[in-house]
């Protein structure tokens, strides 16, 4: 992880100084300077359905845009701002401008998209998190219908009667909710019927080698199966080839997203390619 994201991020343009040199102290600093001062953007990477083999929605991606350094990834600053508890100012920021991008995007003629947000435990843990939330849609005038939040199993499991309150919370305002990275935390089964989820995304881990190893294809074959017959829709993440794509459409998968498809991108080179197939179809 940190190797695939060494080659686009900080370590090129300043190897001496990259931002896992910036000391925890100035990085704080850092951060909150760098929301004052507009310098994190949201990525979008695309959601593609694999029956109609359309965009059908983006996961919102965050990075930072720091004025010495450049682009900084979240695996550089996610976890400090998570221990900090910046990352709760951080997070309203993210939904916020997600909704304000979501909007742009329907404003402009774009048929329907979802959008998918990260939740970091932090945020997932705060008594007022579905108030919070609410007032964020309100004050945007956001549908939360076109969003869902990507929770991990680690952040539902940990402590499952206030998840549950939490999640149905979150069900009542309408958006819908994921497990991100599944299969490499640790979940028991049974919660996956007893939490109001809608969707499962098989971690990228699982996906990597499914063309040329037996196990890892019979895993991934075997979530699939098992949140179709729970009535889940189910998004194979880290699709970097067109032979993992073929093999997702044989067990049935419902969503991809990776490489192969798209990278995370611009807000405006996103919105160019979902107009793009629309032309096509046209
Ligand atoms: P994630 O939620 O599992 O997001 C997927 C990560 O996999 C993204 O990395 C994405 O760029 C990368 N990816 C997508 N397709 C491929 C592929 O085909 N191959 C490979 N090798 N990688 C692929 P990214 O953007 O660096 O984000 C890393 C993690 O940081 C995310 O993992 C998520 O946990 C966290 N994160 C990102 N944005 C936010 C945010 O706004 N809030 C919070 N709390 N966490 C965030
Ligand atoms: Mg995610
Ligand atoms: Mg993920
Ligand atoms: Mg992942």
């Amino acid at each position: 992880r940190v190797k695939e994201h060494g080659r686009n991020s900080v370590r090129q343009f300043i190897p001496e100084m990259g931002a896992t040199a910036i000391s925890r102290l100035n990085m704080e600093g850092a951060l909150r300077r760098g929301l004052e001062r507009g310098e994190f953007a949201l990525h979008y990477q695309p959601k593609i359905d694999l029956r109609s083999n359309k965009i059908v929605g983006a996961e919102a991606l965050i990075r930072w845009h720091h004025p010495q350094i450049g682009l900084i990834h979240p695996i550089e600053f996610i976890s400090l701002a998570e221990q900090t508890g910046f990352i709760l100012l951080l997070g309203e920021w993210v939904l916020t401008e997600a909704c304000r991008q979501q909007m742009a995007w329907q404003q402009q003629g774009l048929p329907s998209l979802k959008v998918a947000i990260n939740m970091s435990s932090r945020q997932f843990r705060q008594e007022d998190l579905s108030e919070r939330i609410a007032a964020i849609f309100a004050g945007t005038g956001a549908d939360p219908r076109n969003f869902i939040l990507e929770l991990t199993e680690s952040m539902v499991m940990q402590d499952v009667d206030s998840t549950l309150i939490t999640l149905r919370a979150l069900k009542n305002l309408g958006v819908a909710i994921s497990l991100d990275d599944f299969g490499t935390g640790y979940s028991s089964l049974s919660y996956l019927r007893k939490f109001p989820i809608d969707e499962l995304k098989i971690d990228k881990s699982f996906i990597n080698d499914i063309h040329e190893n037996p196990d890892d294809a019979a895993i991934a074959s075997a979530i699939i199966a098992m949140a179709l017959s729970l009535g889940l829709q189910v998004v194979a993440e880290g699709v970097e080839r067109k032979e993992q794509a073929d093999l997702l459409i044989g067990m049935r998968c419902n969503q991809v997203q990776g490489y192969y498809f798209g990278r995370p991108m611009e807000a405006a080179s996103f919105a160019k390619a979902v107009s793009a197939q629309q032309d096509a179809m046209s």
